[in-house]
């Protein structure tokens, strides 16, 4: 069961007097949201929620644009907290997190860990887990484990990563690491940004992972990818609408370097960034989106090699004679 914190919602309607707001959430919540809307509408006569139905897929993916033309007050982006309780000029990030009891799974985890000789371990995990990250320590620790303490990405917490930064795992001097949740992208990403042993932790089914075999498949998906890509002359370079994921300087660069070198470039702007938009480009070889890193990661059908931002990058250097480099460097804020 997922717990959402409504007390601060309710809190921030009577601090500031909203009297028209917008919830939105991913699309794993997000069937939660009218019931809230109600529940807000009935506790504060008078007041109009709008639930917003479009996907929303991060701390990227704010909706302050979309308040100032509803007029609303604000908005709550339920489920993609970070320490920052403010994002933009409407947009409030709510926490929302599994009740999930992690002792089955860390016990089973704690027996890998054993058989393979680690002793110094990291923790990971995303938002919606950081209340379990306690637990699970101290059972690591009553096992015997060095729990190794990494220097958390500014606004992030101890631990979390996003599937764009992987700032706690890189600079942590783990021998093996430790993701709670369910998502083997984030698992993997961890594994591909250090090399280093990777588990996935599920509390829900009680099971434990390891990533590395998904993680060597993605790694050679992105690479032929790259190489496929340097075989072409027209490039689309996409610059991502949603708030959060609008690097036009970017974009700039990657037009100006591939004309230096001798390609054709063309900066494009699209929210979605999906096949079935993209296909729609027939006579472009390649496409350099700048939005999320996980796009190109998931098979999702696009028709021509679509490039993350370090396989853009990757391919750049390719073109410059220089060897591929470190393709899962994901801290794009960093
Ligand atoms: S850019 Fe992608 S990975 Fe990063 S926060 Fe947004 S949705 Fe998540």
């Amino acid at each position: 069961m997922i717990r959402i914190d409504k007390e601060l919602i309710f809190s921030l309607i009577e601090k500031n007097g909203f009297r028209s707001v917008g919830l939105s959430a991913p699309d794993g919540i997000l069937y939660k949201l009218p019931e809230l809307a109600r529940e807000i509408e009935n506790r504060y006569p008078g007041t109009s929620v709008f639930v917003f139905l479009e996907a929303t897929y991060g701390t990227c993916d704010l909706q302050n644009a979309e308040a100032d033309r509803l007029n609303l007050d604000a908005v709550f982006n339920i489920g993609h907290s970070t320490d920052i309780p403010k994002m933009g000029s409407k947009t409030f990030l709510i926490r929302a997190e599994y009740d999930v009891d992690v002792e089955a799974a860390m016990a089973t985890a704690a027996e890998v860990l054993r058989s393979h000789g680690y002793t110094r371990v990291g923790l990971i995990t995303t938002s919606n887990y950081g209340g379990a990250m306690a637990r699970a320590e101290a059972i690591l620790t009553a096992a015997g484990f060095e729990v190794v303490k990494s220097k958390p990405f500014p606004s992030l917490f101890e631990g979390q990563v996003f599937g764009c930064n992987y700032y706690a795992p890189r600079n942590s001097n783990a021998e093996a690491f430790l993701f709670i949740g369910q998502s083997m992208f984030h698992a993997a990403g961890i594994y591909l940004s250090t090399l280093k042993p990777t588990y996935l932790v599920d509390p829900h089914f009680g099971e434990v992972t390891d990533v590395k075999e998904e993680g060597d498949k993605m790694y050679k998906k992105a690479v032929l990818g790259i190489y496929k890509a340097k075989g072409g002359d027209k490039f689309g370079i996409i610059v991502g609408l949603r708030e959060g994921q609008s690097f036009r300087a970017k974009g700039e660069w990657f037009r100006t370097r591939l004309s230096q070198l001798g390609k054709v470039a063309t900066l494009m702007a699209l929210r979605d960034i999906s096949p079935a938009r993209i296909n729609l480009i027939r006579d472009y070889d390649a496409f350099i989106e700048l939005g999320c890193p996980r796009i190109p990661m998931a098979d999702r059908g696009f028709e021509k090699p679509i490039l993350s931002y370090p396989q853009g990058l990757a391919l750049v250097r390719l073109f410059e004679g220089k060897d591929i480099g470190d393709i899962f460097n994901m801290n794009v804020w960093a």
